[in-house]
């Protein structure tokens, strides 16, 4: 029955879908979690307190506001969202990504970024069957603008996904190498800036120039990665077709009311932000006091470094023995 049951599955679901591993997220029972680019701190107590008092307020009985205004609205004033673009929000921007690539997957169309980059651009790539590239960064891990601007030109991608800073390095790419990337693509290009409450830098500013352009953001990093929400912010242009592509009741009524909430406490959630770019600071002057480790700068809330002398397999696992639990990337 089973070896049936097995054999219908795989003649039945497509063949992209078989061959992809399934993204993996390792048990973090008992360990000091830092493998997930969060925020480590829990909000103050009276803060929580006065959330789960707003929380008494949902209406569960009821389907969720599909546009989510007054959120939409929140966000535009907690970010100085000009009110010529639009707002679309997903389920995390892991669901916008997704989004995006839906709307574009036309049959000839392809989506690039960078190696090493944000593993979830390539994923999505493939669920919907389109070809993925990706231009090697420098050893630095800044842009190889020559062979970025040669690719873009011989496979006009329909999507170019930068993720600013960029995720696992932590680097910030060159600003001015970014506006060579949007006025070279025929394409769309969306500045994924998840990291930008640690690194103060942005492209929001430029939507109203650049046509191709959106920025995606997301709350997680600010202490909310649990909620899952994610923004798009671009103008109405595109956000109209993308919404399209939204199922309608993506944001529940518990996320709405919570964002919302957290939003209008953002300076605790600054505070927070603020803490983790001290502690960066001290933790990269702590693994730089390490010879065998090169350690690469960050304007994020994680940091890369690389094992010179010893395998990182070894060093992940010793870690794990001390319940400390990084991401590995030597495989990646
Ligand atoms: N973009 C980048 C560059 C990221 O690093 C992440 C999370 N690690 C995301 C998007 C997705 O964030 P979320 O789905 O939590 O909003």
């Amino acid at each position: 029955m089973n070896q049936t049951n097995q054999h219908r599955a795989h003649t039945l679901i497509r063949e992209e879908i078989l061959a992809l591993t399934a993204y993996h997220v390792p048990d973090a029972t008992g360990l000091v979690k830092l493998d997930a680019m969060e925020n480590p701190y829990q909000w103050p107590e009276d803060m929580q307190t006065r959330w789960l008092e707003r929380l008494r307020t949902a209406a569960l009985n009821r389907y969720p506001d599909p546009h989510s205004q007054q959120l939409c609205e929140r966000i535009r004033q907690s970010f100085n969202i000009d009110s010529r673009l639009e707002i679309l929000l997903g389920n995390g921007s892991d669901e916008i990504i997704h989004l995006l690539i839906n709307a574009l997957a036309k049959p000839d169309a392809k989506v690039m970024s960078f190696d090493p980059g944000f593993v979830m651009y390539e994923y999505i790539a493939r669920y919907n069957q389109l070809p993925y590239l990706k231009v090697p960064l420098n050893p630095d891990f800044h842009i190889d603008i020559k062979s970025t601007l040669q690719l873009i030109e011989q496979q006009q991608p329909a999507l170019v996904f930068v993720a600013y800073p960029n995720n696992p390095t932590g680097n910030l790419f060159d600003a001015q190498q970014i506006e060579q990337i949007i006025q070279a693509s025929e394409g769309l290009v969306v500045v994924d800036e998840a990291y930008t409450a640690f690194a103060k830098k942005s492209f929001v500013g430029k939507l109203l120039e650049y046509e191709n352009l959106l920025v995606l953001r997301t709350l997680s990093k600010m202490g909310l990665a649990g909620l899952r929400l994610g923004y798009l912010i671009g103008t109405p242009e595109w956000i109209t077709q993308i919404d399209k592509v939204r199922l309608p009741y993506n944001i529940n009524v518990l996320t709405q009311l919570t964002a919302e909430f957290a939003l209008e406490h953002k300076d605790a959630l600054d505070h927070q932000t603020n803490q983790i770019c001290g502690a960066r600071e001290q933790m990269y002057r702590d693994l730089n006091a390490f010879e065998s480790l090169i350690v690469y700068p960050s304007q994020a809330n994680f940091i890369l470094f690389k094992t010179a002398k010893h395998d990182a397999n070894v060093v992940h696992k010793a870690l794990l023995e001390q319940k400390v639990l990084i991401k590995n990337l030597s495989h990646a």
